[in-house]
């Protein structure tokens, strides 16, 4: 099935079930079993099925199925933030003693969360640079567990080097793990160019209004048949003391997210709530009509933003005068290049300005909403740093950040083109 249809079908057979077009929203905190055989072949992966809300949900199975589909893996699992599922496919694979290889063009709370806080589990994160892969392979030895990367970075706004990174990693068998949340399953598929996991923040795109935090975690088709044989990943393949000694390449299910749902799920909980997954179902189901419509609009704006004479430069890959153009062009759909944009004006107080002066855009720093939204990082996320510390993150004091929404481009247009006048 194609990608449109995918997400309005997948996972849910409304004859099997109550009829109800809407998928239910299974609102329960456990499961009653038959008996007591029932009960222990559940616990013991004789017999599938729901035990506890923590570990599955029918609501959230859907959620999962459908989007395993569209990304083209075997499996998916969802979890409480996009947060969460970075943390738990890092955790799934490294331990204390390990090291992962990182972006250097990552989301904030990627970038705290890989290079601080699982510092202190003991896992090292090495930086690579992601638009030109050349040191990558330099940076991995035995102990390294994984290659962890955004398709279309947020918020530099910068595509990957997705052919170069995947070689290296198949190469020297290390898992590749690609968080797709700006560029989104419409646009483009990593699963499709050879990348081992991805992962999404399901509260942006995915949700599209922004009204609800979700993560979610997806697994190529295969990755059991190499786990069987690898050392560098022997906890798939030896026995897992917290599961009674289970050994899960033995266990015919997709591996990397058994492991998650039987083991980081069960002891550490970011659990997605049942009304969240249906709020991302729901959101699911006109993705890829929102995402043509969120990169068509960022395109016009770009270029109006181009040809404005107080306007420095606009970063956006769907522009032809951009540095990422020809990877737009070769990774995404049509070309397309998601909602995301910056641009550079003259000064902090320009860009303060333009700021304040904006009224339909609102002044938020999330992104992949309806809505339009318009951020300065220097007087904001990124307020704490020194003018050098901006720039060596690239952060220009003038750039502000957009995440262009649905409305007509005649209103946003004019709304920009009213507050740069000031
Ligand atoms: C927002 C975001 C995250 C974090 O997701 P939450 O759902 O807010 O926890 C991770 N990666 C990217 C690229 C994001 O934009």
């Amino acid at each position: 099935m194609e990608k449109e249809t995918i997400a309005l079908h997948a996972g849910y057979d409304q004859k099997a079930g109550f009829g109800t077009m809407s998928v239910p929203i299974f609102q329960t905190t456990a499961y009653d079993f038959r008996d007591s055989e029932h009960a222990a072949n559940l616990f013991a992966l004789k017999e599938l099925g729901p035990i506890y809300t923590r570990l599955t949900n029918p609501t959230t199975d859907v959620l999962e199925t459908r989007y395993a589909e569209l990304e083209g893996g075997a499996a998916a699992i969802c979890t409480a933030s996009g947060q969460a599922a970075i943390f738990y496919a890092i955790a799934n694979v490294a331990e204390a003693g390990d090291n992962i290889i990182i972006s250097d063009k990552l989301y904030g709370g990627s970038v705290t969360l890989l290079t601080h806080t699982i510092k202190r589990f003991g896992i090292e994160a090495r930086i690579f640079k992601s638009s030109d892969a050349g040191n990558l392979e330099g940076l991995i030895d035995d102990k390294t567990k994984a290659i962890y990367f955004e398709s279309l970075s947020n918020p530099q706004i910068a595509i990957a080097d997705i052919d170069t990174i995947v070689e290296v990693a198949k190469k020297h068998g290390v898992l590749t793990i690609c968080d797709n949340t700006v560029a989104t399953a419409s646009l483009f598929n990593p699963i499709a160019w050879g990348v081992d996991i991805v992962v999404h923040s399901t509260s942006k795109y995915t949700n599209g209004q922004g009204t609800a935090i979700g993560g979610i975690v997806v697994e190529r088709n295969g990755l059991n048949e190499f786990f069987k044989t690898s050392s560098r990943y022997s906890h798939f393949n030896t026995p897992d003391e917290s599961y009674h000694g289970l050994v899960y390449t033995d266990v015919p299910l997709p591996n990397f997210c058994l492991r998650i749902r039987l083991s980081l799920l069960r002891d550490i909980g970011a659990a997605q709530a049942p009304f969240n997954s249906w709020l991302l179902i729901q959101g699911l189901e006109t993705l890829d009509l929102r995402v043509q419509k969120h990169s068509d609009n960022t395109l016009e704006i770009a270029k109006f933003l181009e040809s404005h004479p107080k306007v420095k430069s606009v970063n956006y890959p769907g522009l032809e005068s951009h540095s990422d153009y020809a990877k737009a062009q070769k990774y995404f759909k049509d070309g397309k290049a998601s909602g995301l944009l910056s641009f550079d004006v003259g000064s902090f107080e320009e860009a303060k300005n333009i700021i304040d002066g904006v009224k339909l855009f609102s002044v938020v720093v999330n992104i992949g909403d309806s809505k339009s939204l318009i951020v300065h990082p220097a007087s904001t996320t990124h307020s704490q740093m020194t003018a050098k510390e901006l720039l060596s993150a690239g952060i220009n004091p003038a750039t502000i950040r957009l995440s262009i929404g649905l409305e007509n481009t005649k209103d946003l247009i004019d709304d920009l083109a009213k507050a740069l006048e000031l």
